[in-house]
């Protein structure tokens, strides 16, 4: 594995930079496998929604579009599965300038209660659907230094994940506060949980705990690798903590406008 390789430090003695190889070379391998299996992803995401559209299209054009019963049902799936394919192409595009450090970020003061209710405003809608709470507890003194976009973009994705993964009747509750130093902001949500197996690996590309599921639910599985993509780029974190049937709690820590020494509560 990668650890193992990069220990074989005493070698190099004789042969000058032959550890430094090996090792590029377990990365080249690992990095060409990351690769592989990310254009497998995106070939597999984008397949289902196309196969789908052409196949209700071309079974309207075979004559179903004269059957006033199923007719409006196809269009229908055709329409929520072209939505879906632009999600994607958004989303995978949004991912490859991050990746590619095309995007510029801001570093402004960025009031964290304005960023939150705005966010709140984009997912309200799904929440009163799923007759859920929303709480927002931010105090109005806590600022940021960040770019306000990104922020606001992290935050609707973590918010839309709780409305998602939380039973109808559910809560989801935002606080915020300075701690150590830097502006800590939580989601929580009474949600379904993730196995602590999972977690570590929830922020990677496509992954999803319960494949089958998520998709249905509408998600890309980009969301959260998005999330920490935009946090690193402003010298941010993102963490989680949770409970299969209990909840999860995501955790994103940014820098303080007020600097390090604003660590009261
Ligand atoms: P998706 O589009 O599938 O929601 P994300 O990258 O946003 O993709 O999240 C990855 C996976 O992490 C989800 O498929 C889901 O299994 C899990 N997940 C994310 N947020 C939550 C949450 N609040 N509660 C439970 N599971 C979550």
């Amino acid at each position: 594995s990668r650890t193992l390789a990069v220990r074989v430090t005493p070698v190099g003695r004789d042969l000058p930079g032959s550890a430094a190889v090996f090792h590029d070379v377990t990365e080249l391998r690992r990095l060409e496998k990351v690769r592989k299996d990310f254009v497998a992803n995106v070939s597999h995401e984008l397949r289902t929604p196309i196969t789908a559209i052409r196949g209700y299209a071309e079974t309207l054009q075979g004559g179903a579009l004269n059957d006033a019963q199923v007719a409006p049902r196809m269009v229908e799936i055709i329409h929520r599965q072209s939505e879906r394919l632009s999600e994607l192409v958004e989303d995978l595009l949004e991912l490859s300038r991050l990746e590619a450090r095309e995007m510029t970020f801001q570093r402004t003061e960025v009031p964290l209660a304005l960023a939150v209710s705005r966010a709140a405003e984009g997912v309200r809608p799904k929440a009163e659907g799923k007759n859920q709470q929303i709480g927002l507890h931010i105090p109005p003194q806590l600022v940021a230094l960040g770019d306000g976009r990104a922020i606001e973009q992290v935050l609707l994705n973590l918010l839309d994940n709780a409305v998602k993964y939380t039973p109808a009747g559910g809560r989801v509750d935002v606080d915020g506060a300075y701690e150590g130093g830097r502006c800590v902001v939580r989601v929580r949500d009474t949600g379904v949980g993730i196995e602590p197996k999972h977690l570590s690996r929830i922020f990677e590309r496509f992954y999803r705990v319960d494949k089958g599921r998520s998709r249905d639910m509408g998600g890309t599985g980009l969301g959260l690798s998005i999330v920490k993509h935009l946090m690193g780029a402003m010298d941010g974190e993102v963490k989680v903590e949770s409970q299969p049937n209990a909840g999860s709690t995501f955790v994103i820590f940014l820098p303080s406008a007020a600097g390090p020494t604003a660590a009261t509560g």
